[in-house]
């Protein structure tokens, strides 16, 4: 997988931006790809969708529960009860969600780290 984003830049350089997890795409250039996809998208009626029944997920605080509910999206979208633009958006968060939980993870064991180096300092 490449860290770096695969759309150009208007002068036609390739962006350097880091990509979201799991795309090809920087942040920004994702969400050209999103709007433009939003747009054909537009031009179809999209009522054939079952209007679901009012679902309450807990938030996902682990990538486990990310998984989860992407799983369930893909077979929600499958069997035609979830609308793709909400799947969609759903896949588009998760790779946000995902990165914050990566960070947060390194930040706690850097702190752990640090906590624990001070106290063997504090013995010798
Ligand atoms: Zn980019």
């Amino acid at each position: 997988m490449s860290d770096k984003c695969n759309a150009r830049t208007k002068l036609g350089n390739k962006c350097r931006a880091p990509t979201v997890v799991g795309t090809q795409f920087c942040a920004f250039h994702g969400d050209l790809e999103r709007a433009a996809e939003l747009g054909r998208m537009g031009g179809r009626k999209n009522r054939h969708y079952l209007d679901p029944e009012p679902i309450t997920i807990a938030p996902p605080s682990t990538p486990e529960d990310i998984k989860n509910v992407l799983a369930q999206a893909m077979v929600d979208v499958r069997a035609k009860r979830l609308d793709p633009r909400t799947a969609s958006t759903l896949a588009y968060m998760s790779g946000f969600l995902l990165k914050s939980f990566e960070s947060t993870d390194v930040q706690q064991r850097l702190a752990r780290l640090e906590d624990a180096s001070r106290a063997k300092a504090d013995k010798s």
